[in-house]
């Protein structure tokens, strides 16, 4: 009974931290502009299906993918025993399902335990790419001592939570061959078997302490990694799916253009204004801050997994451009993250006096962008940086005219001349009298 009340208590802490978190994250999202994403949904559940559950997109690198593959599956599949822990945790059984899955119950567990030794395997050799062999994309300028730090714990913490399934398998096993009450029959394990006879000399009731602890240990551990995961990249793993469903599906080379402006281009070409109805004046031409920005775009940051694939083929950033369109997204997400902090203590939030742009990206990011969107090409998830980076870029040319000076006289000769060279529109067939001749 002790023990009931000791998991209730737990379990209740932990979905109150997760219900807070996701509170916030929700009410964060949506400082962003409310824009309306209900169209095509056959393609946008068909991009859900391939791209976050089925990971279509990872395969451009097949050795991570296949690693992150066990990972993923691991934590899907095996998180169902979780279910069977929880219901064991609030009505005192142990392994509820046993007596009802008979023969299935020790497949399902042989399964479990095969996906525990490859989400080992993989998280070590993880670790090792990351750590030893110290990938470039993982050692970037951004992926400083906290990100780092981050993609450390959370495969450490795995490896740890999938010994604590072993051990526990391996204690519960030799109980059921001493005939322990209450230690239901599971049938032979093999992975967990092979470290059984390490407990072998261990008297009964040590050996229910190991069970005990190691059970323990893996239901207070994942509970705390999903809080955990909901204040750090890991987060991807949930808000993937969202976010490719609501990811962009106009072909790559697409620009978002602003209404007003087209219409004010086309008459100045001499052209019908595209509606009869004026469009709306925007509060403000581009982005400076995250409330600027669309929810799509916030959810994206929350979405990112810090791969760095983005980066890794970004040309502005291989040839030594500050640009680097994984940060742009960290620097999303950590401004998001510093306003919704603040209006959740019912601070400054937005009027703190900082923005998204300067007090995260500089325009010399912003300006390296070549909108060539290999990062969105790259991105496994379907995040596109770029159109957070053509935002802060069209604040910066409109707000405050502040491109660089050869630009500055590009636009000029676009508003003046309609092209982007200084020649009158008057002079532009000179060049044919030249063939009259
Ligand atoms: S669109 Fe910009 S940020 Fe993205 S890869 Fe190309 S240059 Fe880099
Ligand atoms: S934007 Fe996409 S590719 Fe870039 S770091 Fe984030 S998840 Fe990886």
């Amino acid at each position: 009974m002790i023990q009931q009340i000791l998991f209730l208590i737990t379990l209740g802490t932990a979905i109150y931290f997760i219900r807070n978190r996701i509170m916030r994250i929700r009410s964060t999202i949506k400082l962003g502009k409310a824009i309306v994403i209900n169209d095509r949904s056959d393609e946008r559940l068909r991009n859900l299906l391939l791209v976050a559950f089925g990971q279509k997109k990872m395969f451009k690198r097949p050795v991570p993918a296949i690693l992150h593959f066990f990972i993923y599956a691991g934590f899907l599949i095996i998180n169902i025993e979780v279910l069977e822990f929880v219901i064991d945790g609030i009505v005192g059984t142990h392994r509820i399902f046993a007596p009802y899955l008979g023969t299935f119950y020790n497949v399902l567990m042989n399964g479990f335990e095969f996906l525990a030794v490859t989400v080992m395997l993989a998280c070590v050799i993880m670790l090792v790419r990351r750590n030893l062999l110290k990938i470039k994309r993982f050692w970037s300028a951004e992926m400083t001592l906290w990100p780092r730090l981050d993609a450390n714990i959370i495969l450490i913490t795995e490896i740890v939570l999938m010994m604590a399934i072993l051990t526990m398998n391996a204690s519960d096993q030799l109980l059921q061959q001493r005939s322990v009450e209450h230690y239901t029959g599971t049938g032979p394990l093999l992975f967990s078997g092979v470290i059984a006879p390490v407990l072998m000399d261990l008297d009964t009731s040590a050996l229910i302490g190991v069970e005990r602890a190691a059970w323990w240990f893996h239901i207070v551990g994942i509970l705390a990694f999903a809080v955990y995961i909901t204040y750090s990249k890991h987060l991807h793993i949930f808000l993937a799916f969202p976010n490719t469903y609501f990811a962009k599906l106009e072909p790559k080379g697409h620009m978002e253009n602003m209404p007003v402006v087209t219409n004010e281009v086309r008459m100045m070409l001499g052209m019908a204004a595209g509606s009869s109805e004026p469009p709306p004046t925007p509060g403000r031409f581009g982005a400076k801050d995250i409330n600027d920005l669309s929810w799509n775009h916030l959810l994206a940051a929350y979405s990112c997994t810090e791969c760095g694939r983005c980066t890794s083929e970004c040309p502005a950033n291989i040839t030594g451009k500050k640009l680097s369109p994984r940060k742009i997204m960290m620097d999303t997400r950590d401004r998001m993250e510093e306003v919704g902090a603040s209006l959740a203590k019912n601070g400054s939030g937005l009027n703190d006096g900082k923005s998204l742009l300067g007090s995260y990206i500089t325009k010399e990011e912003i300006n390296a962008c070549t909108s060539c969107n290999a990062c969105f090409e790259a991105c496994p998830v379907m995040i596109n940086p770029m159109e957070i980076i053509l935002e802060l870029r069209r604040y910066i040319a409109m707000e405050e005219s502040g491109s660089p000076v050869a630009w500055n006289s590009m636009f000029q000769n676009i508003e003046t001349n309609f092209a982007p060279w200084k020649f009158s529109p008057a002079d532009r067939f000179n060049w044919a009298n030249e063939i009259k001749k």
